[in-house]
């Protein structure tokens, strides 16, 4: 598993935003951990049209805290 800072995409309002968040998203957010094999798309409106996909771990400027739900 993979430990999530604070600032880094698994922690992100826009990582997995193009889908209902699932009960993974819920539980990188409420635990800060991911598995190692996990990627999601990047809904943020600057890379969207790019269709770019992060790990929990990877990160840009554009990060928002995510809500826990
Ligand atoms: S790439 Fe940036 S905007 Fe996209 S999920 Fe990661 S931190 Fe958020």
């Amino acid at each position: 598993m993979l430990q999530i800072r604070e600032g880094q995409c698994g922690l992100c309002m826009h990582f997995g935003e193009s889908h209902q968040p699932d009960t993974k998203l819920i539980q990188i957010r409420q635990t800060h951990q991911a598995p190692e094999d996990l990627l999601d798309d990047c809904g943020h409106p600057r890379h969207a049209s790019l269709h770019l996909r992060v790990t929990p771990i990877s990160g840009c400027d554009g990060f928002e805290p995510a809500r826990i739900q």
